[in-house]
């Protein structure tokens, strides 16, 4: 018993160590990824429910690592908020982002807004604002052009700072929406307070929003709560025509979700756009 306690002991202070250092390794190639340009945005069409017209598209950054693969940005956005790297990274998104929809509207396709999501860290630079302001200037792309996606927990911890900073960027014509609506404690009257223009039902709602009378009953109070505030209202994960169906009883107003198409690199979101391929 002693000795299998000791392996134990040791297997687990072997594979801590083995963690620390493939954590090492993974925030040292994420220093380098933006200079190596291992970094890519992927783009994943918001529908109208109610015309089929794809109405922007949500920027979901890639990592290509050169040895490992690809990695999923679950598994280095968080490293990259605990480091602050998601400051630069967060800035090289947004405007190559940016850089991206001015060219579609160049091209003469349909105008779009493209969503950009903003993580709390990048709240905490004083400047944010500026530097959303420059990634549009220098893309020369117009404000409606933009959506900025932010976290329920976002606005929760921090208020009217947040508020304050909010008003500014949607003052200027840029659209504000919470993500992953639901899952944090926003109440009524408290989402009054901030300039927003969209609500997006966080995925965990909608996989079973046709068979959970629970889900459907929040994915409804939300839609209802939305609408009541003026606030358009998306469905992100819709995966199947029921959950289609479903929503567009309740007036959704947008869906994005496997049941149209995943994240998909920049060239072929282009002919997705231009084809209006769902409409
Ligand atoms: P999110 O902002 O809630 O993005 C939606 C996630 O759901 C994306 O995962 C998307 O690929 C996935 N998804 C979309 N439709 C479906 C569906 O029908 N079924 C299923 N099962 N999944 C669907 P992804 O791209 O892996 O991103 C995960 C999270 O990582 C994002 O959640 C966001 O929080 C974060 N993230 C991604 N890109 C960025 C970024 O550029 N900046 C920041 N700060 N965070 C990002
Ligand atoms: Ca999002
Ligand atoms: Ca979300
Ligand atoms: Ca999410």
């Amino acid at each position: 018993a002693r000795q299998a306690g000791e392996n134990h002991i040791e297997f687990f202070s072997e594979s801590m160590s083995r963690w620390a250092f493939e954590r090492l390794t993974l925030e040292q190639s994420l220093r380098d990824a933006l200079r190596n340009r291992e970094l890519v945005v992927y783009y994943q069409p918001r529908i109208d429910i109610e015309t089929r017209k794809i109405l922007g598209m949500e920027a979901l950054v890639r990592w290509i690592h050169p040895q490992f693969g690809l990695v999923s940005p679950g598994q280095f956005i968080p490293l990259a908020e605990e480091t602050g790297l998601i400051v630069p990274i967060g800035e090289w998104i947004l405007r190559d982002a940016c850089r991206q929809n001015a060219a579609w509207r160049a091209m003469g396709l349909p105008s779009i807004r493209v969503s950009v999501n903003l993580s709390p860290v990048q709240f905490r630079k004083p400047n944010l604002h500026e530097s959303v302001y420059d990634a549009l200037d220098d893309a020369g792309l117009d404000a409606d052009g933009l959506e900025l996606e932010v976290t329920e927990s976002l606005l929760m911890n921090d208020p009217s700072e947040t508020a304050a900073i909010l008003g500014k960027l949607k003052s200027r014509g840029i659209h504000i929406s919470i993500d992953d609506f639901g899952t944090g404690y926003s109440s009524l009257s408290y989402l009054k307070r901030f300039p927003i223009n969209a609500l997006k039902i966080d995925r965990s709602f909608i996989t079973d929003v046709t068979s959970n009378p629970d889900d459907a009953a929040i994915a409804t109070a939300i839609i209802l709560m939305g609408h009541s505030l003026k606030l358009s209202v998306v469905a992100e994960g819709v995966e199947t025509e029921n959950q289609l169906a479903f929503l567009k009883v309740l007036q959704c107003n947008e869906v994005q979700g496997y049941l149209f198409s995943p994240p998909v690199p920049a060239e072929r979101a282009q002919e997705m756009l231009a084809e209006q391929i769902f409409a």
